[in-house]
């Protein structure tokens, strides 16, 4: 990067950090999502932690007096920038943090850098980043979607098992379970990763239905629709065919789940995003989309240059995707009345799905469908923080992460209430949104620059090419 140097291109600093170490926030209510609120509270700060929560007033005055502290939020499905020379970690990292996501779980590393690039920024701690949970490569069979997958030859205990131990060495504590696997191998799958104490999500494979796969935590509804219904055997075909699913099929769903206790990540804004493509040049003009570098809309995202699933078809758009998103919400709707778990996921990397923002839509298909505004948040803070076993994660509690987000209103009434964001503590760390946003707009204006704009997009095409393997989807 010397010559950008001497051009002046330099790459856009971190945020200041308003607090850190030791520090309190206070007269503040305290909210826990489902579980209690407290007013008037002051919340101390050391080391990363939550140390401790009172009705003591500080001698100090606080700027946050009078705001509403939650827990920060968690995305249990995003799929982190792959490492290169764009440095797009950061970015993306900012993007999470403005909206208020302070955790992500990492659903499969595309290219294998991603994972490592995050956690090594965490680290060196110059530029934030949210907490990162992963799932290392994916596990599959057959032929890899992804180059990063680790494939099963067979369904023997032994292929299971060495599986487990190269996801464990990856630092993952959760194993993906991807395309190709067959009925026995997910039962091999299962025993190592008990063995090796990996939880275990993913895709319910081609060919298969939710209830014969049985994967302990399914992604994006996938086997809902029995596989003789589909137009076609794609991946945008299984997560979109919904046509044949009716009443009969739901209540099919909703008693599988609860027999073998099933849990769902539907990232339905997945699919609401697919609905950007009924036109393309309208969506690059929307605002929402200058957050993320250009090269996404020119190569990745691109309706011609991009992943042959991105070619989507107006007609199909109308007919399939749209009535889709209906169904997703009425069965999420319904799993969530049975009794059954729910987290929110977004699938970050996919077509439109802005990091941060996404989940803020996700929140909102929930809520429209049904479930009230404090039901989400407890499933996307102290839920999700369960599942992640990530001790007090989610919680605005001693001993807890101090990952806390202070609105100015109470975004528990409200989801509209979100966009009043004030401050965001990650890790210990407080920043204020007025600097995320001048960070944000920092970086927009490097990656838009005359000179990198054309560098970023070669990178791009090269990094599909590789983490794709030429093999598509
Ligand atoms: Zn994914």
């Amino acid at each position: 990067m010397g010559v950008l140097d001497r051009l002046g291109l330099r790459r856009p600093g971190p945020p200041p950090c308003s607090a850190s170490g030791q520090f309190q926030i206070a007269g503040v209510t305290v909210i826990n999502p489902m579980h209690g609120r407290r007013a008037g509270a002051t919340i101390e700060i050391s080391g990363g932690s939550i140390t401790g929560i009172s009705d003591a007033q500080t001698p100090l005055p606080s700027g946050f007096a009078g705001c509403f502290a939650l827990p920060g939020l968690v995305d249990m499905h995003v799929h982190l920038p792959p490492d290169n020379a764009l440095k797009l970690t950061q970015g993306a990292a900012l993007l999470y943090l403005r909206h208020g996501v302070t955790s992500v779980r990492d659903a499969g590393d595309l290219d294998g850098t991603a994972v490592a690039a995050a956690r090594r920024s965490s680290r060196q701690g110059v530029y934030p980043v949210p907490r990162v949970i992963s799932c290392g490569p994916f596990v599959g069979a057959g032929k890899a979607t992804f180059k990063n997958t680790i494939l099963l030859a067979d369904a023997s205990a032994a292929a299971a098992d060495a599986a487990a131990r190269r996801v464990k060495a990856d630092g993952a504590s959760f194993m993906k379970f991807y395309e190709g696997l067959t009925e026995p191998m997910i039962r091999s799958l299962e025993g190592a990763c008990a063995k090796h104490d990996l939880r275990m999500m993913g895709h319910v494979p081609r060919g298969m239905t939710y209830e014969d796969a049985r994967i302990a935590e399914v992604q994006h509804f996938f086997g809902v629709p029995e596989p003789a219904t589909l137009e076609r055997d794609t991946l945008v075909n299984r997560s979109c065919d919904w046509h044949a699913v009716d009443e009969r099929r739901m209540d099919a769903i909703v008693d599988a789940t609860l027999k073998y206790g099933i849990a769902n990540t539907p990232t339905i804004v997945t699919n609401q995003k697919m609905l950007c493509y009924r036109d393309f040049e309208a969506t690059r003009r929307q605002p929402e989309m200058s957050k993320v570098p250009p090269f996404y809309l020119d190569v990745v995202w691109h309706p011609e240059r991009g992943r042959p699933g991105n070619r989507m078809q107006r007609d199909y758009l109308d007919r399939q995707v749209a009535p889709a998103i209906a169904k997703k919400q009425q069965l999420a709707k319904r799993l969530f009345d049975a009794g059954a778990q729910l987290y929110l996921g977004t699938d970050v990397a996919q077509p439109f799905v802005i990091p941060g923002a996404s989940l803020i839509e996700e929140m909102t298909l929930f809520i429209d469908a049904g479930i009230r505004v404090e039901q989400v948040w407890q499933l996307a803070t102290r839920d999700a923080g369960d599942r992640l076993g990530i001790r007090g994660l989610g919680r605005i509690e001693p001993d807890a992460p101090a990952d806390i987000l202070l609105f100015r209103r109470d975004p528990t009434q409200t989801i509209g209430n979100l966009s009043s964001l004030e401050a965001v503590v990650t890790a210990g760390k407080l920043y204020r949104i007025t600097d995320l946003d001048r960070a944000l707009r920092s970086s927009q204006a490097y990656f838009a620059s005359p000179l990198i704009k054309p560098l970023a997009r070669r990178g791009a095409e090269r990094a599909l090419a590789r983490a794709f393997g030429g093999a598509g989807a």
